[in-house]
């Protein structure tokens, strides 16, 4: 492809995108593919040949949209939202196009002070403190764009693990460094992201999940007594993350207690995981959510979940940056420059050597929104979940399950697990809406999350009345059943068969087969469940227990090619 030929096709495809983003209300908002359904449609072996445009684009609209799950769609209420807007989608556009590779100041200056300048900016329009920023008086710290906040954890407790372990070598310094990682400790509530399990994982760390109080937030005491209790084993706490806004219901941790314990021991690293609540911050009023955040060592947000910024942009900032880069650096000659000493490289701050120019399109929708479009947004949303909020609450078949103070709102039918994973499979199955479930102080709860960029007052109101008919026809089985919407696919794709003729398998999501071991793994912290895993309601309501895999593997699921295959039972 020329330049003439991209000036085209460019152009075309951004009305493809314009028509596609316009058009989706009348798409269902999930597929209806089944695995593999995409193998069948494609050659097994690359093109020899170059092939023509229009043919790829064919395909797209062919094999490739029936199986995707439109994020964007107004009736998207699942996970958080996936950040997007067309300044962003510009600004990765024109990163795309310089293609630099903006490992150290030297391999593209202007990649490095951009990245350096907006994360001063949005640390300071979210109220972080001072010492977080770069250009803050006395500063030592700074800021970062890392792909994910799984990667700001990792990188964080990879610090935490490089301070603790020199503070430990200060007494003994012949012991060699991995004689120390089975003594460490890292302590999360019950609430936190499984990415700080995965995060522990690779560190080779202990990790210790608390118990949260009754409004899911980990208290001070809590956490002392867990760390007294592991200091007097002999082992040595090292890190600490805490939330503010949890995956399963948004509940936001007691840094005000939190941060003191950690301080009050001689080598603990505080990290704060805001993924989704920290961008809530840009609004002033917000910021009492955040108290004790000047306890931490280090911080995270990712515009890509709710500050409109495409994926990926996870936003991380330390108090002191030579902690955490000294446990990443490593500087061979190919990679030095003459002005290494003056300038960021940002490859000692993560795992890449490789970065994109990411800033681009954070600056890009900072500047086009300005704050106070940001603002208007992140109001907008928290205005309508607590609409929604007050329809779930109107109703009394419902009950919420969440203090609603950002834009989830957890809620159930008052009755049994099952009745809400019923009522949830039906939902979801009608392909009219899509939410996911998770677990709030052990009962399976339905989250409903304001997504879309101009989510509306229309788009509760319809989502509300979707369930409410959904919950009226499971409560009150004579009235008529909801007919599922048709799938608008190209004839050849096998869709599954239609919902209503089919009864689905209780013990399992509908959603999703899973593999053996992720099956497994989301048994081992039932709170860990965010949507991304398996959706696993016990038989028993009341017990997740060990007894429930053999149960489930042996009645509910047939193995596959080691893949479960969700045990549909014909009515
Ligand atoms: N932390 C919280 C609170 C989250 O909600 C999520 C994902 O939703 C993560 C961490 C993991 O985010 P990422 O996919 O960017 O690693």
């Amino acid at each position: 492809m020329d330049s003439a030929e991209f000036r085209v096709k460019g152009k075309e495809m951004v009305d493809y995108i314009c028509d596609y983003l316009d058009g989706l209300g009348s798409r269902r908002v999930t597929p209806n593919v089944e695995p593999g359904y995409l193998r069948r449609l494609l050659p097994g072996e690359a093109p020899q040949q170059p092939e023509e445009w229009d043919s790829i684009m064919r395909d797209v609209d062919d094999k490739i949209m029936p199986g995707v799950t439109h994020w964007q769609h107004p009736r998207f209420n699942a996970y958080f939202p996936s950040g997007n807007s067309f300044p962003s989608i510009l600004g990765d556009m024109l990163s795309d196009a310089i293609g630099c590779i903006g490992f150290s100041w030297a391999a593209s200056p202007a990649c490095s002070e951009l990245e350096n300048i907006v994360m001063d900016w949005f640390g300071r329009a979210i109220g972080l403190p001072d010492e977080f920023l770069s250009s803050g008086k006395n500063s030592k710290g700074g800021g970062a764009i890392e792909a994910s906040a799984s990667d700001c954890i990792l990188v964080s407790m990879l610090a935490a693990r490089a301070q603790v372990i020199r503070y430990l070598k200060e007494d003994q310094p012949d012991v060699e460094d991995s004689v120390f990682l089975p003594k460490l400790v890292a302590y999360c509530s019950r609430e936190a992201h499984s990415c700080v399990e995965k995060a522990a994982m690779i560190c080779m760390v202990k990790l210790r999940v608390l118990d949260p109080d009754d409004k899911c937030s980990l208290r001070g005491a809590t956490l002392r007594k867990a760390m007294e209790e592991d200091e007097a084993e002999g082992l040595v706490p090292f890190f600490v993350s805490c939330t503010l806004g949890s995956t399963g219901s948004c509940s936001f941790d007691n840094l005000v207690e939190v941060g003191p314990v950690c301080r009050s021991f001689p080598c603990v690293w505080m990290h704060v995981d805001g993924a989704y609540g920290g961008n809530a911050f840009i609004c002033p009023e917000l910021r009492p959510l955040m108290a004790g955040i000047h306890f931490a060592d280090s911080f995270n947000t990712n515009p890509n979940k709710w500050l409109l910024v495409s994926f990926d942009c996870s936003c991380l900032w330390v108090r002191d940056r030579i902690r955490l880069t000294s446990a990443l650096v490593v500087d061979p000659l190919y990679l030095q420059h003459d002005h290494s000493d003056e300038a960021i490289d940002y490859r000692h701050w993560g795992i890449q050597l490789s970065r994109r120019f990411r800033s681009l399109k954070l600056w890009f929708v900072i500047r086009r929104y300005g704050i106070t479009g940001l603002q208007a947004y992140i109001r907008n949303h928290i205005r309508l979940a607590k609409a929604f909020e007050e329809l779930v609450r109107k109703d009394d078949r419902f009950e919420v399950h969440n203090d609603v103070r950002l834009g989830l709102v957890c809620f159930r039918l008052k009755g049994t697990d099952r009745i809400n994973q019923d009522l949830l499979a039906s939902i979801n199955g009608s392909g009219k809406l899509h939410m996911i479930p998770s677990l709030v102080r052990g009962k399976y709860i339905i989250r409903y999350c304001v997504v879309a960029e101009h989510a509306s007052d229309a788009d509760i109101d319809h989502a509300w009345e979707v369930i409410q008919k959904h919950a009226t026809e499971l409560l009150e089985p004579s009235v008529e059943k909801d007919v599922p919407v048709p799938v608008k696919a190209a004839p050849v794709i096998p869709t599954k068969p239609d919902p209503s003729q089919r009864r689905l398998s209780r013990r399992l999501s509908f959603t999703r087969s899973v593999s053996r071991e992720v099956f497994k793994r989301s048994m081992s912290r039932s709170s860990l469940h965010d949507g991304a895993t398996p959706i696993i309601v016990p038989d028993d309501e009341d017990n997740i227990n060990s007894d429930l895999e053999e149960d489930v593997f042996s009645t509910s699921c047939t193995i596959e090619d080691d893949r479960l295959a969700i045990v549909e039972e014909k009515e």
